[in-house]
């Protein structure tokens, strides 16, 4: 028996294994090897449970000989990872009329009549399908009650309650055995990245039993709080229960330690609850995790029926890695891998409490993490005045514009119909921090009427509150309690670790000094993307913008931009000031320049008298900027070939910004980059006019700097044609949100309408502007990187769209050789430690999550 492979009675040297026979029988193995009282159990490998629910019976003797003839038994389940799920375990198995009469006579008709009861109920529901409603007038003290279930089973099944215990056995077996199998199942294992052909292992195990004379009962007990991974005694315990029933009947359950408040474990029952405490150390220590132990209390003593990884938080699971590195369990590295990057966004943002209830009115694109309530407004102007009031809103647009920047500062979240993960709301959401749900498209959005209609009828108004989550791209109604975000010390000292293993650089996209500051704060290594033109619609820019746009001569275009000059210098100042001396990189103008024109009559009407023209030169300037493609069209490099003064004033605001920093700070070394490259000429031609700017201003200012100049690689063609670009840049920076756009033909701001049924119907495993499509642009990628460094081996390379944040292209660009990654200044922790992770991946040879066994 002890060598059988598939039905394996679990001694400190059965051959028992994860892979073979899943993780709760690995741990009671564990349990058992540190000989702590387990109860006896046998462990059924994956094979054996797929023969099991493919009909074949398993050798019953020998599965239930190690447990003699009068036990009673539970069964359950032992998936690979924990996390994957698993039907529910049944209890008292083996149970019938004659050891009933027995467990009468030696605990008492109650608790007799209870554990028949239990499993009557449980072998009817999973066995025999009956419905569960079929049990719910059965009042447990009705001294009938038993017989009564027993009727209704038969009645329903036209079978007799079967007595042969091992029948019994089986059948809970078969019906475990099958459930994995369900389609239900499969996809909510799937969903938490089970493989599709997932095993599941089953452990029949002897019940210990809790309920009779003297102090019995069952509980968990945990020493940290799952909430915060603060070191405390946790969990319940119920006298006379089995099972989890402490968990489920909260009112009757004991306290653990001794209280004020009422009676406790401590005090009934002290050496079970010191020997629990002592186990559960020794458990935390020896299987170099947090642990939740499950026991019982037989008249005073104490069985431990499993040890269950303890549940937690993101914040409760970065202490606990820390606590448990600090106390020398586990080396750095490992804490490290133990923490999903992801869930840093919890630490990050508020977020919806997960125990409160959450009435859902619609699901979009989850565009930018955190959780936010305000009344629903419809402008930009209507965010301010809210904010001004100071009434929280969310803002509700088709989709955002530059236009909506204030709004959108004003607004404590967003909500879009429209869009997807690079469309203007998401990138800019993100960059501020600002909860954001886009593509809300099953919302018909009335905006005249400022109204919105749920799929399920349902009518907003503005005024109402609701509640953006852009951590699930749910938009719920009213305002469920929010949990506050929150840095603490264990994060920081994660963090610490993380940097000292990385080994590709992390930066922060960054327009605004606000967001330089957050970057800095996240210890970002500098800036990777300044976009410009962000600064062009604060305050009254926008109008002096606006002129020069309208400007007929190039004389009468350079007065508007030399008002622009010092705007620009100042935000360019308190950028190099806020970073200290780190790398910024500035993105010359990039967007065309209508997006800076009103788009209405009224608009229009309100700039000819800002501007003091006729209506109709305004109108016929709108009409002469208006493009069919504008993503395609006069943007980038080309608007700074085309109309190189705007170019030349923004060089100048860098270089002299640059003395002025550094004149009271650390030397800055500005990195200056060309957007919309598709040929070398275009460099040649920036390069040439760029440098002509840094030297008239060290002529002038007498003063020497140095700067480098890059190219922002955004159009397949910039890819393909690295190899000649390179010579002409320091760097190379892949802007993969128009790359994306370009290589696919596919609207960043329109691409939402259809993503999901994209995803759906398997036509892209993912929307391309979430996750990098490694295949295509990623080929793209590895072409330029590996053209570039070839043409020039100390070319800088890096990514700056909205996919480096995410953990997977981290990966894919790390191993590309790239220096280092740009992302919104919130994913910067998440970005560190992803980056960390594929160090030790690399180093150690291990998955994030799994230990480092051999360390
Ligand atoms: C990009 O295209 O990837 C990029 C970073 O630039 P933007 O999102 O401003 O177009
Ligand atoms: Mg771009």
């Amino acid at each position: 028996m002890q060598q059988d492979p598939d039905i394996t009675y679990i001694t400190p040297t059965a051959p028992v294994a994860t892979a073979t026979h899943g993780g709760r029988a690995k741990c009671l193995q564990r349990l058992v090897r540190l000989d702590l009282p387990v109860p006896k159990t046998v462990a059924l490998s994956f094979d054996e449970v797929r023969r099991i629910a493919s009909g074949e019976t398993p050798d019953m003797a020998a599965l239930m000989e190690p447990f003699g003839d009068a036990a009673l038994l539970c069964v359950r389940p032992s998936s690979e990872d924990p996390d994957w799920g698993g039907p529910g375990a049944v209890l008292n198995i083996g149970i019938n009329d004659a050891r009933f009469i027995d467990l009468c006579d030696q605990l008492g008709r109650e608790a007799a009549t209870a554990m028949y009861l239990r499993f009557v109920q449980a072998y009817a529901i999973h066995v025999a399908r009956l419905d569960p409603d079929m049990f719910d007038h059965i009042n447990q003290d009705d001294p009938d009650c038993l017989t009564e279930v027993l009727r209704a089973y038969e009645e329903e099944t036209e079978e007799e309650f079967p007595q042969d215990p091992a029948v019994q056995l089986l059948e809970v077996l078969r019906s475990m055995a099958r459930a994995w199998g369900g389609t239900t199942a499969r996809l909510l294992r799937q969903a938490k990245g089970a493989p599709a052909d997932a095993g599941l292992g089953l452990v029949v195990q002897e019940m210990a039993p809790s309920m009779g004379k003297g102090e019995c009962g069952s509980g968990v007990i945990q020493l940290v709080n799952s909430k915060t991974g603060e070191r405390k005694i946790t969990g319940r315990y119920l006298s006379q229960s089995q099972g989890r029933d402490a968990l489920a009947r909260q009112s009757a359950a004991l306290y653990l330690e001794r209280d004020p408040r009422g009676p406790s474990l401590q005090e009934l029952a002290p050496e079970a609850f010191d020997q629990l405490i002592e186990y559960t150390r020794m458990m935390r220590v020896r299987l170099r995790e947090e642990m939740q132990t499950e026991f019982t209390i037989e008249n005073g003593n104490l069985h431990v029926l499993d040890g269950v990884r303890v549940a937690r938080s993101a914040h409760a699971a970065i202490r606990i890695a820390v606590s448990l590195a600090d106390d020398g369990v586990i080396p750095r590295e490992e804490a490290l891998t133990r923490i999903d990057p992801r869930a840093i966004n919890e630490l990050l943002h508020r977020q919806v409490d997960p125990d409160a209830p959450r009435d859902v009115l619609a699901t979009g694109i989850a565009a930018s993490p955190g959780a936010a309530s305000g009344r629903i407004v419809f402008s930009a102007a209507e965010a301010q005045a809210s904010a001004a009031r100071g009434e929280p809103c969310v803002l509700v647009r088709r989709e955002t514009s530059p236009e909506d920047i204030r709004g959108m500062h004003a607004a404590t979240a967003v909500l879009t119909e429209r869009g997807g993960m690079t469309s203007h709301a998401a990138v800019i959401g993100r960059g501020m921090g600002l909860p954001c749900v886009v593509g809300a498209s099953s919302i018909k959005f009335h905006l005249r009427r400022k109204t919105l209609k749920t799929a399920d009828g349902r009518e907003l108004r503005a005024g109402d509150i609701v509640t953006v989550d852009g951590t699930n791209g749910e938009v719920l109604a009213g305002e469920p309690p929010l949990l506050k975000a929150e840095q603490d010390d264990a994060f920081q000292t994660l963090m610490t670790w993380a940097d000292e293993v990385r080994d590709i650089g992390v930066r922060a996209n960054a327009d605004t000094p606000a967001d330089a500051q957050t970057a800095r704060n996240f210890k970002a290594q500098g800036i990777g993307l300044c976009r410009t033109e962000h600064m062009f619609f604060e305050g009254d820019r926008l109008t002096v913008m606006r002129e020069m746009i309208f400007a007929d001569s190039v004389k009468d275009r350079e007065a508007a931009l030399e008002r622009l000059l010092p705007m620009q210098r100042a935000d360019f100042i308190e950028l190099f000031r806020i970073m200290q001396g780190q790398p910024v990189c500035i993105r010359l103008f990039d967007p065309p320049l209508h997006e800076f024109l009103p788009h209405d009559r009224a608009g229009h009407r309100e700039l000819a008298e800002a501007l003091d023209l006729p209506l109709s030169d305004v109108t016929r300037r709108v009409e002469q900027l208006s493009e069919y493609n504008p993503m395609l069209g006069m943007r980038g490099v080309r608007l700074g070939i085309t109309v190189p003064e705007i170019y030349d004033m923004q060089a100048r605001a860098i270089f002299e910004a640059t003395i002025e920093a550094s004149r009271d700070g650390d030397p800055v070394v500005p990195e200056i980059m060309i957007p919309l490259v598709s040929a070398k000429r275009e460099v040649e031609l920036v390069k040439t006019r760029v440098d002509a700017v840094a030297a008239a201003v060290r002529t002038e200012k007498g003063r020497d700097f140095t700067y480098r100049l890059g190219v922002m690689v955004e159009t397949p063609r910039a890819a393909l044609r690295a190899g000649e670009i390179a010579p002409h840049a320091a760097f190379l920076s892949f802007g993969t949100n128009d790359l994306t756009q370009m290589t696919y033909g596919l609207s960043r701001d329109d691409a939402g309408r259809f993503m999901s049924t994209y995803v759906q119907q398997g036509v892209f495993p993912e929307d391309p502007f979430h996750d990098l499509d490694t295949e295509g642009v990623g080929e793209l990628l590895q072409i330029g990187a590996q053209r570039g460094r070839d043409a020039r081996p100390d070319l800088v390379l890096s990514i700056c769209g909205e996919h480096g944040g995410s953990p997977e292209s981290i990966a894919f660009c790390r191993a590309a050789g790239f220096n280092y990654v740009s992302c919104s200044p919130f994913r910067v922790p998440v970005a560190r430690l992803a980056a960390a992770q594929l160090a030790v991946q690399e180093k150690f040879g291990v998955l994030p999550g799994k230990p480092l066994k051999d360390l």
